[in-house]
């Protein structure tokens, strides 16, 4: 794996290459921030930016939607999918907040993580980004990509989430989860545009030549060996 020296300068020319780094979703405090990213589980950004305008005009805050029904709450969420599971976790998520924070969102890890339905993923995403505590949300892209590179070495979010954050200052975390998700969303996909990546010199996975021949690294031609003819 990579030393932190070698992480942190691979992270600045990756910040370099993706400036406009940022999530997505659309919200305006934290609360907007924890219902988008619990509806954006198996959904795109796209799709939960298209209902959040109406469902937060309808549910303002945790009080509001703490007295929600899933049979109210379902068809607003249907289009984003696994409308059911989603619509359960969002109204114990607001009945816990009303209960247990009086309606706030709680700005720690540990308190965000006893709610119904939010994993250390979204709990990152809603402290780096709304509440101002450091947080690296590992999601799919940021496993793949921090792995291809060699900046991380594991399958397990949690792991890569301590691997990343012991080699970058806590208030590079969220930048550099950002970075590290839009890389894979834009080049680094599953199936990589390695010609457009700023980091190609330094990544692993490139320079195993574990690609496709097409993309691997060029290696230099065998000499062909002509035969003398037989006489
Ligand atoms: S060189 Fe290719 S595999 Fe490596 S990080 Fe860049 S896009 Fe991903």
């Amino acid at each position: 794996m990579r030393s932190p020296a070698d992480t942190r300068h691979i992270l600045d020319t990756l910040e370099a290459q993706h400036p406009d780094a940022d999530t997505e979703l659309h919200y305006t405090n934290a609360f907007e921030l924890l219902v988008a990213t619990m509806l954006s589980a198996q959904s795109t950004d796209a799709r939960v930016n298209l209902v959040t305008p109406a469902f937060f005009k309808r549910y303002p805050g945790a009080p509001a939607l703490a007295k929600a029904t899933p049979r109210a709450l379902e068809p607003q969420i249907h289009s984003t999918g696994f409308f059911r599971a989603k619509s359960k976790a969002l109204i114990g998520m607001a009945k816990a907040l009303v209960e247990r924070h009086e309606g706030e969102v709680p700005a720690s890890m540990e308190a965000l993580v006893e709610l119904p339905g939010v994993g250390r993923k979204t709990a990152n995403v809603v402290l780096g980004h709304a509440l101002g505590v450091p947080g690296l949300p590992v999601d799919r892209h940021v496993l793949r990509v921090a792995n291809r590179i060699g900046i991380a070495s594991s399958d397990k979010p949690e792991v890569v989430e301590a691997q990343l954050g012991a080699a970058l200052p806590k208030e590079r975390w969220t930048q550099a989860s950002d970075t590290l998700i839009l890389h894979g969303r834009r080049i680094c996909k599953p199936r990589p545009l390695c010609d457009r990546c700023a980091v190609q010199d330094e990544c692993h996975f490139y320079q195993s030549g574990a690609l496709s021949p097409e993309r691997a690294p060029r290696k230099p031609r065998a000499t062909r060996r002509i035969r003398a003819p037989r006489r």
